[in-house]
C-alpha cells in the first residue's frame, strides 16, 4: 500500500466527500410541515394526528430522530 502524506490524505478525503449525499437533518417542526401538506395525514378526533402509511402519531414521531417518513418525505 502507498504511504500518503498529509496533502495528499486531505485531497483524498475531498474527493470522498463529494461523493457523498448531502445531509441535512430535519426539525420536528420542518418535518410537520412537510406532514401538513401530505395526503396520509388524518385527523382521528379532538386534533390528534396520525400518518395513514405508517400508524405513528405525527406530533411524537416527528420528535425522534431516528424516525423516517414511509414515503421518504423525509
Ligand atoms: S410521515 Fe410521511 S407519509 Fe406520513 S404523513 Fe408525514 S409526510 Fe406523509
Amino acid at each position: 500500500m502507498q504511504d500518503l502524506n498529509e496533502d495528499e490524505i486531505q485531497k483524498e478525503i475531498n474527493e470522498l466527500k463529494k461523493n457523498i449525499p448531502d445531509y441535512k437533518p430535519i426539525s420536528a417542526q420542518g418535518r410537520l410541515e412537510i406532514c401538513a401538506t401530505c395526503p396520509s395525514n388524518t385527523d382521528i378526533g379532538q386534533g390528534v394526528r396520525v400518518c395513514t402509511d405508517c400508524g405513528c402519531l405525527l406530533a411524537l414521531k416527528v420528535r425522534f430522530p431516528f424516525t423516517s417518513c414511509p414515503l421518504g418525505k423525509w
